[in-house]
């Protein structure tokens, strides 16, 4: 008779690939949502190999199912009096760290798919970041881009007027993300205040300054990219300062991405919106496109009209195939795939850092992993504007508001403190300097006994 045992690496990556197919099964129209899936269950052997409470308790098939989606009708009226019909979406991922807590994303693209990536992403994130967050994420097929500011205000007022009910400054707490700034934060706290009488501020983050909001939370996503990339630099012994650097698109994430690592001494030479990027081999002005996005809301073309020496290239991802020594992906989803991958490494990239929510695909990462590229995946590198977000729901139930100089720090230490337990994280399941390995895992782990302790339900 022949005895065979199978091992605990054996076992766990059975249980991971048997919740990885049945996954499949019920999503299967889901590519964005299995893709960030798929990732994260591949870390996650190693870890279900020394955890085999994990296994018997089936954390992962709990925590990959939302505790609830809520998908509902937003009907607005445009300027000429017409009715228009969008759809709104509240994935509540998991409550186990704390509220639920994740952007709003207003942008045609979204559906449920790319609400539950998002979703399902930001629970490692928040948990990564040491506050208090669970993780949840929302949005809708609103195209922001050519409406009226009128239009706009009256599309957050009727999506409020049914997300209001859903969520509390102990329950979900909502905030931005890709078409969703300051201005349409103050609109859906408005209407949240008018249909609940109550001024619980903590209810949203991304608020104006002097309206609740915490100052350097508009720059907390771009500069906490860069202070983490700063971190795999250092421990590289090496530094931005004059490095060359490469940041795709224009808006929230990328301008203060560009901000830090011009302060840092690096050279940053080329930026994007969807329609294309702008080269300029002097090094970017920096005021020009604040000038360009964030008080004309104009196109990132026009910016030759103020550097003639600037070149505008259509279509968005030929900015790969720049040659520089930092990339920092700060745009919208799989905007790398294994072809840009190969150009920014044939090109001599020696680190990335993605401030964007899963900009590089599954080919990508491998090939910056396998060509020894630093690579700090967005989990981790992007945690920072979230983090801020927590502690903007601090100082809300506290009343009491901090300088910029005093949540800039705690902001960088939290992205150092992310940094050394993803690095830690990966060296302990024995994949040393693969971050993307650490990253998951360490956000996993902190949830996983949480659950743990929680009980089944
Ligand atoms: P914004 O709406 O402020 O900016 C998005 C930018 O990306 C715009 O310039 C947009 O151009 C551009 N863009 C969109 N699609 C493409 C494309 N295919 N190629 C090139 N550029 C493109 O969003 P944010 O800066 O807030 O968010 C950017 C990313 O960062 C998203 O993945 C978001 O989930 C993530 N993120 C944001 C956080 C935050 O605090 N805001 C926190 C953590 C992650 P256009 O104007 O033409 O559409």
């Amino acid at each position: 008779m022949t005895i065979t045992t199978v091992s605990n690496e054996q076992l766990a990556k059975e249980y991971v690939d048997g919740v990885f197919e049945q996954l499949k099964q019920q999503n299967c129209h889901q590519a964005e949502f299995l893709q960030a899936a798929e990732e994260i269950f591949i870390s996650l052997v190693p870890v279900f190999a020394q955890h085999p409470e994990y296994i018997q308790a089936n954390i992962l098939s709990r925590i990959v199912e939302p505790d609830r989606i809520i998908s509902f009708r937003v009907a607005w009226q445009d300027d000429n009096n017409q009715v228009q019909v969008n759809r709104g979406y509240r994935v509540q991922y998991s409550n186990v760290m704390g509220p639920y807590k994740g952007g709003l994303r207003f942008h045609p693209s979204v559906n449920e798919s790319i609400i539950k990536f998002l979703g399902f992403e930001q629970i490692f994130k928040n948990a990564l970041t040491g506050q208090p967050i669970g993780g949840g994420k929302g949005g809708s097929n609103f195209d922001p881009k050519g409406k009226s500011d009128s239009e706009i205000m009256r599309f957050c007022q009727a999506f409020m007027t049914e997300l209001y009910r859903h969520i509390g400054p102990d329950v979900d707490v909502p905030a931005g993300d890709i078409g969703v700034g300051a201005r349409e934060v103050g609109y859906l706290w408005g209407q949240y205040k008018r249909l609940t009488k109550a001024n619980e501020s903590g209810v949203l983050t991304g608020k104006t300054p002097g309206y609740g909001g915490s100052l350097a939370r508009k720059e907390a996503t771009g500069y906490g990219t860069v202070y983490f990339v700063n971190e795999m630099l250092k421990d590289a012994n090496d530094s931005f300062e004059g490095k060359t650097v490469v940041v795709s698109g224009s808006g929230n994430v990328s301008t203060y991405a560009i901000e830090k690592a011009q302060q840092y001494g690096a050279k940053v030479v080329a930026c994007s919106d969807s329609s294309g990027y702008i080269y300029d081999p002097e090094g970017l002005d920096l005021a020009a496109i604040k000038e360009i996005k964030e008080v004309k809301g104009d196109r990132i073309s026009t910016y030759v009209n103020y550097r003639p020496n600037a070149t505008f290239t259509e279509g968005c991802t030929g900015i790969w195939t720049i040659p520089c020594d930092i990339a920092l992906p700060c745009a919208t989803q799989n905007e790398i795939n294994g072809e840009s991958a190969r150009t920014l490494i044939s090109n001599g990239v020696k680190a990335i850092g993605e401030g964007a929510n899963m900009p590089s695909d599954l080919e990508a990462i491998n090939e910056f992993l396998n060509a020894g590229v630093l690579f700090g995946p967005a989990k981790a590198a992007n945690a920072g504007g979230v983090a801020v977000s927590a502690l903007e729901m601090a100082q809300d139930s506290s009343r009491v508001f901090w300088s910029f100089e005093e949540v800039d720090a705690k902001l960088h230490q939290i992205m150092k403190n992310i940094y050394m337990d993803s690095k830690a994280a990966a060296e302990k399941y024995g994949f040393p300097g693969n971050l993307v390995m650490g990253a998951n895992i360490a956000g996993f782990i902190k949830v996983a006994d949480g659950m743990l302790m929680e009980g089944v339900y």
